[in-house]
């Protein structure tokens, strides 16, 4: 899950990309509602975090042009409690919501699930490949009914996988998926984590399910 967040607070900017960071999110942070324009229609976030006051442009415009444009990502709004009756009624655009500062963190996160389940139809049903199942919902995954022990960047990473189950996925989709801009796609990090993941998924178990393809990436699948 890839985030862009458009917070010229700096304070409430770390404090929201570390939490996401800490769920395993990859977090882009842009300052000015001008930056967050550009970002948002030049790469594919899975959901926009977007701050109403902002320099450069307001958020709510840039929510309306992202909207013309027909960028259709999820937006989540921050908004001082003051300016609620004015700026949120034009917002419900269906794949939005918004939340009024100060908030709690851990409502912060469920709203975002829950957009990301309405937005990008993602039922709350698990996801099954072989005898591997991840719950979406309690971000927890268990093989032949064992838990998997797995940080959050090893469950973003399976997530991904299995969301995709029986594609190959290269390293570049795993990158702007699971890590953020400032990821250097020339380190071996990816295949570092792979091998964890694999070690934790596949490691005592006869039937492998994560397979590398040769010259292209990654794939999961019952084979
Ligand atoms: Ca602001």
């Amino acid at each position: 899950m890839r985030v862009l967040l458009v917070e010229d607070e700096e304070k409430v900017a770390s404090f929201i990309r570390n939490g996401l960071r800490e769920e395993g999110y990859a977090v882009d942070v842009v300052y000015d509602g001008q930056d967050g324009l550009d970002m948002a229609e030049s790469f594919d976030y899975d959901v926009i975090v977007l701050d109403l006051m902002l320099p450069g442009r307001s958020g709510l415009d840039v929510l309306t042009k992202l909207r013309q444009d027909r960028i259709t990502t999820p937006v989540m709004v921050l908004t001082a409690k003051d300016s609620i009756q004015d700026k949120v009624k034009g917002l419900d655009s269906g794949c939005d919501d918004y939340l009024t500062k100060p908030f709690s963190f851990d409502e912060f996160l469920a709203r975002m699930r829950a957009l990301l389940r309405r937005c990008h139809d993602r039922s709350a049903t698990n996801l099954v490949v072989a005898d591997l199942v991840l719950d979406p919902v309690s971000h927890k995954a268990t093989r032949d009914g064992k838990p998997l022990n797995l940080t959050a960047k090893e469950y973003a990473l399976l997530e991904y996988l299995m969301r995709n189950a029986g594609r190959v996925i290269s390293r570049a989709q795993i990158a702007e998926h699971v890590w953020d801009i400032s990821f250097d796609t020339f380190t071996n990090v990816i295949d570092v984590h792979i091998n964890h993941l694999r070690r934790k998924v596949d490691g005592e178990y006869e039937k492998k399910l994560i397979q590398t393809v040769r010259g292209m990436g990654y794939t999961i699948e019952n084979k």
